[in-house]
């Protein structure tokens, strides 16, 4: 009693308005303009705290504190940079609830996902490239006896990085970490609508002792803030994860400017279920690959194949489990279903599902806005949604809706599968469920995805390569390959 008496007012206390400060040269500092905007707590609709409506001045600065930087931390050793970033992993573990909470009332994510996948990522991810780098070698190519050749990796130089709302602190981390592992320094962006836990890192790369201008964050809108970030002529390097358009005039700017580019965007991904599958398994992993984050996560597979003799018993067994889904306050541990992260996006989603309505669509499950009552009333709750009756390619089951919304249609043959699963734009990650080894691999083989899990879901190995083929982007994440985009090769031929 007491515990959840002094958790209620630990709430109170987060929830006091705050003031949210860029990070610019290793301190909290105002924006210029000292102009700020509202962030709302999605789960009651209201305001809760006001982050810097920063602009390209900042960024500037921000960039200058960053270029300064960069003249010791790209000599510092790797040993050096490591334990940094292995401070600030523990620090963010040793703040795990904090954290957690903090991520929750700002996203309205489920605290239980927060705290068991968001915050314990974003530890792993200074952890993983802490200890990464140094393990991360360069080539040498020998010429017999003419010549040797040896590749430098240097830092790139200064790295922008900016990332959407979805997974907050994961994929900001995500993109840092390889960044300061391997020399460069930052000038970071995250989402103006899910500021909180970038501003809490701020506050933890102090406590670290992370050498001044080292990490920069500049809070703000998209197109000025980012805009910015990604138009500075002295920034050569663009890591960018969101949206497929906003992908898109990032890389028209970048592009003449010849900056490397990282893009990490949409997807509308396939989750093809057979007959022969590991039927309980498939029905709770496909539960959680489908509304985990309220269906916002770029890998949730939103466009469900299943065999058509299964088809039938799949649909009643996933409405059952999908009716049972606890939707409501994100503080509450029995919580499945959160909020939707804005109400511009609640609106956004419910679009869809009218759209999917026009198109012939049936709602067999939710389908529509959740009114919940008390401090809940002005929140942004959609019931879990399962339609069929759509053809594959019709807009529904082409374009991404990036909420709870599933479509499921039936499927007679693994061409068939295949050639439904590869007919959008996009191309990040495929599920496939089957206990048939041969057609496991054959399928691997020919879904056009980054990602291909069998038999499971989010199942991430960080040393693998990450990312996703046409509309979904340019370029891998993970692993040494991250390492290699934020370092330049440079090759050293020596006649001997
Ligand atoms: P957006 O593209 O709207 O925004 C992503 C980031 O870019 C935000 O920080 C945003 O700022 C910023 N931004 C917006 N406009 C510009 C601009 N003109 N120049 C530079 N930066 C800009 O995506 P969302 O935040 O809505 O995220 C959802 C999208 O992200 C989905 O499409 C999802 O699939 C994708 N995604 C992809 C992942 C992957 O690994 N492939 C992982 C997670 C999400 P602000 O918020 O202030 O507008």
């Amino acid at each position: 009693m007491l515990q959840f008496f002094l958790f209620r007012i630990f709430i109170v206390i987060l929830e006091a308005m705050q003031q949210i400060k860029n990070y610019i040269n290793g301190a909290l500092t105002e924006p210029l303009s000292k102009t700020y905007l509202d962030n709302f707590n999605p789960s009651t609709g209201k305001v809760y705290s006001v982050i810097p409506d920063s602009d390209e001045k900042d960024v500037e600065l921000a960039y200058s504190a960053a270029k300064a930087a960069f003249k010791d931390w790209s000599v510092t050793s790797k040993e050096k940079r490591s334990a940094y970033l292995l401070k600030i992993a523990a620090l963010i573990e040793k703040n795990l609830d904090k954290l957690a909470l903090a991520e929750s009332i700002d996203n309205g994510k489920p605290l239980k996902l927060a705290k068991t996948v968001d915050i314990p990522r974003a530890a792993a991810n200074f952890h993983f490239y802490g200890t990464g780098i140094l393990h991360y070698a360069s080539h040498a190519h020998s010429m017999e006896e003419t010549a040797i050749n040896y590749t430098l990796r240097q830092p790139v130089g200064v790295a922008g990085c900016i990332s959407p709302w979805n997974l907050p602190l994961y994929l900001f981390s995500w993109k840092i970490a390889p960044a300061l592992a391997a020399g460069c320094t930052v000038v970071a962006k995250p989402s103006e609508i899910t500021p909180m836990t970038a501003f809490l890192l701020s506050e933890i790369c102090i406590e670290a002792g992370l050498p001044a201008g080292v990490l920069n964050i500049v809070h703000g809108l998209g197109p000025k803030v980012g805009n910015a970030i990604v138009s500075h002529k002295d920034i050569p390097l663009i890591s960018f994860t969101g949206g497929t358009s906003t992908g898109k005039s990032i890389a028209s700017i970048a592009a003449p400017m010849f900056k490397k580019l990282s893009l990490e965007l949409g997807g509308k991904n396939p989750n093809i279920i057979f007959a022969d599958c590991d039927y309980d398994k498939m029905l709770a992993t496909t539960l959680n690959s489908s509304f985990a984050n309220q269906g916002q996560i770029c890998l949730c597979g939103s466009r469900i194949f299943v065999e058509r003799k299964i088809y039938d018993k799949f649909k009643t067994d996933f409405i059952t489990k999908t009716k049972e889904l606890i939707v409501g306050d994100p503080l509450n541990e029995k919580t499945k279903v959160g909020a939707i992260v804005s109400k511009q996006h609640q609106q956004k989603i419910l679009s869809y599902i009218e759209l999917a309505k026009q198109e012939g669509g049936k709602i067999v499950c939710g389908g529509k806005q959740l009114n919940l009552t008390n401090a809940f009333s002005e929140g942004y709750f959609i019931e879990p949604t399962i339609i069929e009756g759509l053809p594959y390619n019709c807009r529904t089951n082409q374009e991404e809706i990036f909420g709870p919304v599933v479509t499921i249609t039936p499927f007679d043959t693994e061409e068939e599968a295949l050639m439904m699963a590869n007919s959008t734009v996009y191309g990040l990650a495929s599920i496939v469920w089957t206990q048939n080894l041969t057609r496991a691999h054959k399928i691997a083989n020919s879904l056009h995805a980054g990602i291909v899990w069998i038999n499971c879901w989010l199942l991430r190995d960080l040393r693998t390569p990450f990312g996703g083929v046409k509309a979904s982007g340019v370029g891998r994440e993970g692993g040494f390959e991250a390492l290699d985009f934020f370092t330049e090769p440079k090759n050293v031929c020596i006649k001997l």
